[in-house]
C-alpha cells in the first residue's frame, strides 16, 4: 500500500527497543500526503461530522487538512498549559508517569458530531483521554481515525471496548 510504504521506521527512538514509526517521510511526499488525506476524506465525506478534533502535535498535521477537505471546523487537543482560554484536562498514564491533555471548554457545542484524529494509536491511552474530554464538553465521538495502528499494543481493542469505532489506514506489527 502506497501510504504504508512511505512511512519510515527508526529503531531505538526515543528509547532503546522502540520502533518509532516516522510519518515525516509520508508528509514530505506530495503523493503520499495527498493520498493520506484523500483516503480519510473519502471515508467521511458522506458522514455527518461537525468538527474534527486533532491531538497535538501530529494529529494537527493530519486533522487540519482533513477538516478543510470536509468543510468542517478543527479543534486542537493540546498538552497541558498550551491553550490560552478556559480548559478542562484529562490525565492519562504513560509508560513512566502521567501526562495531561486539555481542550477549550467552548470548543464544542452540545451534541456536535466529532471525528477524533491522530497519526498513530499504540496503547490507546492518549485517544481514550481525548474521547473523555470531547464527551465532557458535550461532543459525540463518531469515530477515531489514525494513519497507523499498532494492533499488538492493543489500543484499538481498548477504544472498541469503550464503545468507540476505530478506522486506520495501515498497520505495523
Ligand atoms: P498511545 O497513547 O500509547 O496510543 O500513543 C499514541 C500517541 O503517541 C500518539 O499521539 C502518537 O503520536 C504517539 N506515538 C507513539 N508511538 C509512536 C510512533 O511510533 N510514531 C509516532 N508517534 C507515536
Amino acid at each position: 500500500m502506497v501510504i504504508k510504504s512511505k512511512i519510515r521506521t527508526i529503531p531505538d527512538y526515543p528509547h532503546q527497543g522502540i520502533m518509532f514509526r516516522d510519518i515525516t517521510t509520508l508528509l514530505k511526499d506530495a503523493d503520499g500526503f495527498y493520498a493520506t488525506i484523500e483516503a480519510l476524506a473519502n471515508r467521511y465525506r458522506d458522514v455527518k461530522i461537525d468538527k474534527i478534533v486533532g491531538i497535538e502535535s501530529r494529529g494537527f498535521i493530519i486533522g487540519a487538512p482533513l477538516a478543510y477537505a470536509l468543510g468542517v471546523g478543527f479543534v486542537p487537543v493540546r498538552k497541558k498549559g498550551k491553550l490560552p482560554s478556559v480548559t478542562i484536562g484529562h490525565d492519562y498514564q504513560l509508560e513512566y508517569g502521567t501526562d495531561r491533555i486539555e481542550i477549550h471548554t467552548d470548543a464544542i457545542s452540545s451534541g456536535e458530531q466529532i471525528l477524533l484524529v491522530d497519526d498513530l494509536i499504540a496503547t490507546g491511552g492518549t485517544a481514550e483521554a481525548a474521547v473523555a474530554l470531547i464527551q465532557q464538553v458535550g461532543g459525540v465521538v463518531v469515530e477515531c481515525a489514525f494513519v497507523i495502528d499498532l494492533p499488538d499494543v492493543g489500543g484499538r481493542k481498548r477504544l472498541e471496548a469503550r464503545g468507540q469505532t476505530v478506522f486506520t489506514l495501515c498497520e505495523f506489527e
